[in-house]
């Protein structure tokens, strides 16, 4: 009897290890401080789809903008890939040196931020959350709120996307049922993904930050059905990053 206890004991510390672990691998949750991020820098690289960031495939203007970012935006390099993140205060980017080094998303994403500073012009805030922007964003939403379905996105590869999934879990906040069949759908796939931390995100400008970090790393990729995702359901988000980083002398 004592050898069974011991035996249901073991099994029930080794299923708990292997859900734990799993859960870990398919989602990271996390932010604190100015801008955070939800980073799971290693992971892409056992896609089947590999997305390059930065390359001759990107969009032009966007690719000129990360090099210069990356020449006039303090570095920090850090040995935790949950850490990266942006700082306004210090105009620095905090990221691993492998993530750095690589032009990953999650470089992409955290130089995201830099340029989102970088055009904020006289305001003391963000690009992304002043009208422009936020007129923008909230058109883009309202119309996705009604026409996106899940099924169709996972019908295409944008879902591998960790930058896709970041922009939907954003956009569908605060609807749970979306939000739990997203999660489901991610599970299923097997495939990671980024998600913010809920506490986080519960603010509007948050929201917004991070989705133009994501539109961003968007236009920076090779991801051809990443853009046309943009292209479908954040129209105008998308257009109004764009020309921003158009009108600049990079
Ligand atoms: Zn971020």
């Amino acid at each position: 009897m004592k050898r069974v206890a011991c035996l249901f004991v073991l099994l029930l510390i080794l299923a708990v290890v292997v859900i734990g672990s799993f859960y870990g691998y398919v989602r990271t949750q996390r932010d604190n401080g100015a801008v955070s991020s939800a980073l799971l820098a290693g992971f892409t690289s056992l896609s089947p789809h590999p997305i390059t960031y930065g390359e001759e495939t990107s969009e032009p203007s966007c690719r000129q903008a990360y090099h210069y970012l990356k020449g006039h935006t303090g570095v920090c390099l850090i040995e935790d890939s949950g850490s990266s993140r942006f700082s306004p205060k210090e105009n620095t980017v905090y990221l691993p040196h492998a993530d750095f080094s690589a032009d990953t998303a999650a470089s992409a994403h955290e130089f995201g931020h830099a340029l989102d500073w970088f055009l904020r012009g006289e305001s003391p805030q963000y690009y992304s959350r002043q009208e422009t922007f936020s007129h923008a964003y909230a058109a883009d939403c309202s119309r996705m709120q009604e026409t996106f379905l899940v099924q169709r996105l996972f019908e295409t590869e944008a879902y591998r996307n960790p930058a896709v999934s970041d922009i939907l879990f954003a956009v569908f906040y605060g609807n749970e049922e979306m939000t739990r069949v997203l999660t489901a759908s991610y599970n299923t796939a097997g495939v990671s993904y980024w998600q913010h931390e809920e506490s986080y995100m519960r603010e509007l400008h948050n929201r917004q930050t991070e989705v133009f970090a994501d539109i961003f790393t968007i236009w920076l990729s090779d991801d051809a059905e990443a853009k046309a995702f943009l292209q479908t359901f954040l129209p105008q988000s998308s257009r109004t990053l764009l020309e921003q980083v158009q009108t600049q002398r990079w």
